[in-house]
């Protein structure tokens, strides 16, 4: 009901053939298809006549009951009111009473990676956003991308790129006070450490 067959072309061999558009995800069930969006294979596709590989990048929802979410994946601002439509037509209302989840909307494979981690270690991902305009506006290195990766030992992991580099870093939870919806205003005023085992685990899933 929620899968879709979609013709593609081969642009090297020319053949058509079908592959199959997921348009709901479940993420607490659907292990191969988490699987696939955590390593960023799900939009992948190999013609199955000449071995020709290509990208069909198509629009969906993810959710999961255990974490509350509901997670659009749009490929493009105006597909939301195209998916509205399917929306109706995925039988959501399925997954049961829906108006304490949280919803978010996502346009690239990395953010919504990124939105599923925040949820899993059941931070506010507000609060995530806030930090990452705080580390960018506080660093001494030019800061061209911030990602929340995980928690280790009461420690939030960021992965941060700067002048060309990806490197690990690091910030106490003490700093991290949902209670109060805001950070603590002494976040260090130094580039937190870097955490290598953390780092290695990011590229290792790129
Ligand atoms: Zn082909």
């Amino acid at each position: 009901m929620s899968d879709f067959k979609v013709t593609i072309n081969c642009k090297k061999c020319n053949d058509d053939f079908s592959i199959i558009h997921h348009g709901l995800i479940d993420i607490d069930n659907d292990k191969d298809l988490y699987e696939k969006l955590d390593n960023k294979t799900i939009f992948n596709f190999k013609c199955p006549k000449c071995g020709g590989e290509g990208i069909f990048r198509f629009p969906f929802l993810c959710y999961s009951k255990k974490m509350k979410i509901i997670i659009y994946f749009g490929t493009k601002e105006i597909d939301e009111k195209k998916i509205q439509g399917q929306i109706e037509g995925l039988g959501i209302k399925s997954i049961g009473d829906i108006k304490d989840f949280t919803t978010r909307t996502v346009y690239s494979l990395e953010d919504l990676n990124e939105k599923i981690r925040i949820f899993k270690y059941k931070l506010n991902d507000a609060l995530i956003e806030a930090a990452k305009i705080w580390f960018v506006g506080n660093s001494d290195v030019n800061i061209t991308e911030i990602r929340f990766y995980e928690i280790v030992e009461d420690f939030i992991h960021w992965i941060v790129a700067y002048d060309g580099k990806i490197k690990g870093a690091r910030l106490p939870m003490d700093f991290y006070r949902d209670d109060e919806k805001v950070w603590k205003v002494n976040i260090p005023n130094q580039f937190p450490l870097v955490n290598e085992k953390t780092l290695e685990k990011y590229l290792s899933r790129k």
